[in-house]
């Protein structure tokens, strides 16, 4: 059952990297020949008829086990509670399998707390439609899909009807414009399988340019691990700050530049917020954020480069 749910999670992400709504996951379901793990309730609501700000993202005492997990395995969230207030940047650090994707899967509710609830615009998840929810997030994962088509059609996915003007605006923003531009067939360039190969840290930017044209409310980061030179790393932070801009953003961190201006940091370790505050709150703690930022910042010395190595965090 893992091996089955693997795909399909990966073609879930695929769903949200493309910021489509419910025609995909259908049309993505009936390929399978599945029915989704997640049904909506016969008297769902959307988004846009909760009682919260849109836009606010709450954890109340979430606890979640993985459908194939054993069953007497430790639950991978355990007791997990925060708020993200509209337009606040929240971030999650952590060491390997903490449980951090697990947080950024249940926002959107591509799987479902066992125990506690998950809150989104002031409601429960589960009495929402997942489309609109779907249709009030966008993502920025590490895996952006592009399809064998053009990059101005893969664009266009965010927003079918958005004009020449506003894609280039969009692209200029997310610092993959003048790269779009320099290239023969320009926004024409057909990219994907068997199609102009863009490098991670510039797919990384066509996904930051969908999410400006869909312009949600709610943003899902998950940055990339991947070492990226100096320079291009620089070029995508920016591009990931004009993304976040203005937006409830969530993101797993693995740099300290990234964590540095957020709202809140939650340090997550096996399942549990460990420890919450600003990066000069946690600094001040001296606990398991304080250790990993002092072994990120040795290993950046030791690379002779300044304090935004890829180091995890
Ligand atoms: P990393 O920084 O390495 O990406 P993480 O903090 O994001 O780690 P998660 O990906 O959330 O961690 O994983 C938390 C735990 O849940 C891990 O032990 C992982 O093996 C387990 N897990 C993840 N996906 C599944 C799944 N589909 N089925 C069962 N267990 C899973």
């Amino acid at each position: 059952q893992a091996r089955l749910l693997m795909p399909l999670m990966a073609l879930m992400r695929v769903a949200l990297d493309l910021q489509t709504s419910k025609a995909l996951f259908a049309r993505i379901f009936e390929y399978l020949d599945m029915v989704p793990a997640i049904q909506d309730a016969p008297d769902a609501i959307t988004v846009a008829e909760a009682p919260g700000p849109i836009g606010r993202v709450e954890f109340e005492d979430v606890v979640f086990r993985y459908p194939d997990a054993a069953a007497d395995a430790r639950p991978t969230l355990d007791g997990v509670s925060f708020v993200a207030e509209h337009g606040q940047h929240v971030a999650f650090v952590g060491p390997s399998g903490a449980g951090k994707t697990t947080v950024l899967y249940l926002a959107p509710r591509l799987y479902e707390a066992s125990e506690g609830r998950v809150l989104f615009a002031g409601a429960d998840v589960k009495t929402l439609t997942q489309e609109s929810i779907v249709d009030h997030i966008g993502i920025v994962s590490q895996e952006t899909y592009l399809f064998h088509a053009t990059i101005g059609e893969n664009l266009r996915y965010a927003k079918p009807d958005a004009t020449d003007a506003e894609l280039e605006a969009a692209c200029a923003a997310a610092n993959i414009h003048h790269i779009i531009a320099g290239f023969e067939h320009g926004y024409d360039t057909v990219v994907g399988e068997r199609g102009y190969r863009l490098s991670g840290g510039e797919k990384q930017r066509i996904a930051i340019a969908r999410v400006l044209l869909k312009d949600p409310p709610v943003l899902l980061l998950d940055e990339a691990t991947s070492a990226l030179d100096t320079v291009s790393e620089r070029v995508v932070q920016e591009a990931l700050e004009a993304a976040a801009s203005g937006r409830t953003t969530l993101s797993i961190a693995h740099r300290l530049s990234t964590v540095i201006g957020a709202d809140m940091i939650h340090v997550v370790d096996a399942g549990r917020i460990v420890e919450s505050g600003t990066h000069a709150d946690l600094l001040a703690r001296g606990g398991l954020y304080a250790e990993l930022a002092a072994e990120q910042m040795a290993a950046a010395r030791i690379e002779g480069m300044d304090a935004a190595m890829p180091a995890p965090l």
